[in-house]
This record gives C-alpha cells, sequence and structure tokens, in this order.
C-alpha cells in the first residue's frame, strides 16, 4: 500500500481524498496556489508545498511543479480527483515515469475515453448502443451537414475532446446548421485545442442516466447502481439522485448490463462512470465515460455504503476491489450542488468573504466541503462550495430531509444557489420524480426567472 498520497487537486474533493486516505493510514500531501493558502486541505494534510500562483495554469495544472512537490515530498501516489489534470493521459503517463502510481486508469484508457468519438467508436464495436449520429468525427461543415439530413433534426454538434458542458451546439434546423458548426468548432479550438467534432441526434426530453463503474487489476468490474443527473442548467449539473425515479429492475438490468459491457471492453480499471440518456420512448444511448471520481460520488457512496476514494486507493495499489457483485441500494439519495453564485444575476459567480456559514446535519445527513465562516471564495476556480447529500428510506423521506437541510443550510456573505434549490424541491414537476435534461429550459423555467426573496 502507498505510504504517501499527493493530492493534485483542492476543495472539497482535496479534503475527501485526505480523509479516505487517513482512515486507511496513508500520509497525505496537499499542494496549494497562492489564493488557496487558507484552505483546509492545506491545513488538514500532513505536508504541504505551493505550487505557484493563483491561475490554475501556473499551479493546479502545472504538471512539472505537481511532480516536484511529490519528489520533494516522498509521495509514492497521486491522486488527482476531479477536473484539473484527472483527465489527462499525459499527466497519467509522466507520474508513471517518475515512479509515482497515478491514482487513476491507465493513460490508453483515459485517452480512448477522453476523445468522445474514439469512445462512441469503441462502445459501438462493442454493441453498446449509442446516440445515431455520425460514426467519428466529421471532416468538413459538408460532411457534417450530411450525416445531420440522415439522421434528422434537431442534432448536436459536440467536440471530441469536449467537457463540462463545453464545445456543444444545436442545430435546429439546415439553415441553422452551418453557424452552430462553425461556432462548436471554434469553441472546440479555444477550449480544448482540438477542433475535432462530430454530430449526434439531439434527444428531446432524455434524462442523464449514469452508472457507476468499479473495476480492478484482478479482472473484476461491476456497476454501482445509477444516478440520475437530469436537473441541468446549460449542460451543468445541479442536482443528482438514485435510485434514479425512472428506473425498474429490469431496466437497472438492461442499462447497468450495457455499462459494465462497455467498461469492460476496454479493461476499465478504477473508479469511472458511464454517461447515458435515456429517451421518452425507453431506448437508452451511451453518451460518454468520465474516468475519474466523480462530484456526485456520495449519491453512490450513501447508497451502497461503498467508500469509492478508499476503493480507487486500493485499486491503484494493485489489490483486489472489496466488493465484486453490486451491492444492495439503499432506499433513495438526493444531492444537491451548492454554488457561490448569483441566481438573480444569471447564476453570475459570487466570490468573496464568508461571514456565516451554519451547516445543515441530522440523521442521514452528508455535507462535503472546505468552506467555513471566515473563508474566502477565491474568484479563479469552480464556484462550487458544497455538496449536500440527503439519504431516506425512500424518496419523499430524502425530499423531505434536503428541504430541512437547504433550509438550515445559512450562508452570508457571499450569494449562493441554496434558496434556488430549496425552490426545486417545492416545484410539484421535481416532487414527483418528472424531470429531464431540459426541465429547467420547460416546465421548470420560472425556477430561474422568479425572484427570489
Ligand atoms: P460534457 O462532457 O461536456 O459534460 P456530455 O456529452 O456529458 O458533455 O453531455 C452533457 C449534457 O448535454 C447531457 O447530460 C445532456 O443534458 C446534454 N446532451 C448531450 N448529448 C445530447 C443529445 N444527443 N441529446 C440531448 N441532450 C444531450
Amino acid at each position: 500500500m502507498f505510504k504517501k498520497i499527493l493530492i493534485a487537486n483542492r476543495g472539497e474533493i482535496a479534503l475527501r481524498v485526505i480523509r479516505a486516505a487517513r482512515e486507511m493510514g496513508i500520509q497525505t500531501v496537499a499542494v496549494y496556489s497562492e489564493a488557496d493558502r487558507e484552505s483546509l486541505h492545506v491545513r488538514f494534510a500532513d505536508d504541504d508545498v505551493c505550487i505557484g500562483p493563483a491561475p490554475a495554469r501556473e499551479s493546479y495544472l502545472n504538471i512539472p511543479r505537481i511532480i516536484a512537490a511529490a519528489e520533494i515530498t516522498g509521495a509514492d501516489a497521486i491522486h488527482p480527483g476531479y477536473g484539473f489534470l484527472a483527465e489527462n493521459a499525459e499527466f497519467a503517463e509522466i507520474c508513471a515515469a517518475s515512479g509515482i502510481t497515478f491514482i487513476g486508469p491507465t493513460p490508453e484508457q483515459i485517452r480512448t475515453m477522453g476523445d468522445k468519438a474514439a469512445a462512441r467508436a469503441t462502445m459501438i464495436a462493442n454493441n453498446v448502443p449509442v446516440v445515431p449520429g455520425s460514426p467519428g468525427p466529421v471532416e468538413d461543415v459538408d460532411d457534417a451537414l450530411g450525416f445531420a439530413v440522415e439522421i434528422g433534426f434537431p442534432v448536436i454538434i459536440k467536440a471530441a475532446a469536449g467537457g463540462g458542458g463545453k464545445g456543444m451546439r444545436v442545430a435546429r434546423d439546415a439553415d441553422d446548421f452551418a453557424r452552430s458548426f462553425q461556432l462548436a468548432r471554434s469553441e472546440a479550438l479555444s477550449a480544448f485545442g482540438n477542433g475535432s467534432v462530430y454530430v449526434e441526434k439531439y434527444l428531446d426530453r432524455p434524462r442523464h442516466i449514469e452508472f457507476q463503474i468499479l473495476g480492478d487489476t484482478h479482472g473484476n468490474c461491476i456497476h454501482l447502481g445509477e444516478r440520475d443527473c437530469s436537473v441541468q442548467r446549460r449542460h451543468q449539473k445541479l442536482i443528482e439522485e438514485a435510485p434514479s425515479p425512472a428506473m425498474t429492475p429490469e431496466l437497472r438490468k438492461k442499462m447497468g448490463d450495457a455499462a459494465v459491457l462497455g467498461a469492460k471492453s476496454i479493461n476499465y480499471v478504477g473508479a469511472g462512470t458511464m454517461e447515458m440518456l435515456l429517451d421518452e420512448d425507453g431506448s437508452f444511448y451511451f453518451m460518454e465515460m468520465n474516468t475519474r471520481i466523480q462530484v456526485e460520488h456520495p449519491v453512490t457512496e450513501m447508497l451502497t455504503g461503498v467508500d469509492l476514494l478508499k476503493e480507487q486507493i486500493r485499486v491503484a495499489a494493485g489489490e483486489r476491489m472489496s466488493v465484486t457483485e453490486t451491492p444492495p441500494l439503499r432506499g433513495h439519495v438526493i444531492e444537491c450542488r451548492i454554488n457561490a453564485e448569483d441566481p438573480a444575476r444569471n447564476f453570475q459567480p459570487s466570490p468573496g468573504k464568508i461571514d456565516v456559514f451554519n451547516l445543515p446535519g441530522g440523521n442521514g445527513v452528508r455535507v462535503d466541503t472546505h468552506a467555513y465562516a471566515g473563508y474566502t471564495v477565491p474568484p479563479y476556480y469552480d464556484s462550487m462550495i458544497a455538496k449536500v447529500i440527503c439519504q431516506g428510506r425512500d424518496r419523499a423521506e430524502a425530499l423531505a430531509k434536503m428541504k430541512m437541510a437547504l433550509e438550515t443550510f445559512i450562508v452570508q456573505g457571499v450569494m449562493t444557489t441554496i434558496p434556488f434549490l430549496g425552490r426545486v424541491m417545492d416545484d410539484p414537476h421535481f416532487a414527483a420524480g418528472d424531470v429531464h435534461t431540459k426541465f429547467l429550459e420547460t416546465d421548470g423555467a420560472y425556477l430561474l426567472k422568479e425572484p427570489i426573496p
């Protein structure tokens, strides 16, 4: 087992890794930017190294500095968290070349799944259903339009290297197409340095359903149930829950089998997520695989009792994962992401000093956060400041707990999405579990518009 893990990340996920490592008797190293000097991950790690100025390019994305920090502190493994370098195959290679274990899948697995067009092709070759579309990247606008006409409008043009909702454009008809295509391509180029795009049918009211995968180097590969992440704004997840209100045991078996088949086809090792779309008619399609721990992993941890971070560490050290069959799913779990954003100002980030910070609690309530009273939310990074996860015996109980949790989560000094999320909990469609990825553009649109007291 590892002696010392360096965490190449910040915020709540850095704390989450520190907790898992500490429980396993492993030492930790925090790296931090000048903007994160007062962060809890720096305080709670055994060792810490400042790796540069605030901009991520010069700190959390600076590979030579992170490797140097690992070497100086004697770390034998690096956990990348999510975001930053988590899905950077070159970083995983450099770790290996430096004699440091990258806690995650192999560079090859990251590369195959990181290119969404290549991932699609891999799934097609293994009979996992994918959204109808071009088999691979398209050559140019005419080639792309050809596929669009063949599969029928509306279509979505997606960056092969895409992520975080960037590099995606919907085209409603042929007139709209050329413009959307150019926009997607230029956004892909500027965000990912890679203008490769492909075309997919745009589903009207799908649910986003993803399966948590866990695999090890001893040939085990299972899923740990699904998460329904349909409540999104601009393709970004706001609320996740499990089980999906749309799930049946039969559908879980079919989708879960497909997810595991897809992961096994690349001999996946570690924690990963197979993201799928479930259409209104019950068809489901592979969308992409995320080769890392995800923000919403606590939903699965509460539902199954499996500590996914510890499993990641075990598997990376070459040990067997501690569960080899899908565990029983216990009750219902809902997660809300709390962002320092102002819903009244189009969700623009609201950095600054937190004066009052009262956390919710109680039976079945988990909060993962790096914030505290007196903490200053820096303007440089993601605006998420906390995740609240509530578990009940059934969905109604989980929902009631979440309402109470949001009511008693008091943050002053910065604006947050807490009041907005509280209103979503009260919405009759959400309360009935009747949502899809366009919910906040259709039935739920009023939730984004109404002034929040
Ligand atoms: P990213 O990697 O940027 O997160 P994804 O491919 O995971 O992008 O898609 C993010 C979200 O975009 C999905 O959850 C869904 O809401 C929407 N989306 C993606 N592809 C389609 C599609 N073919 N039809 C309808 N919605 C889609």
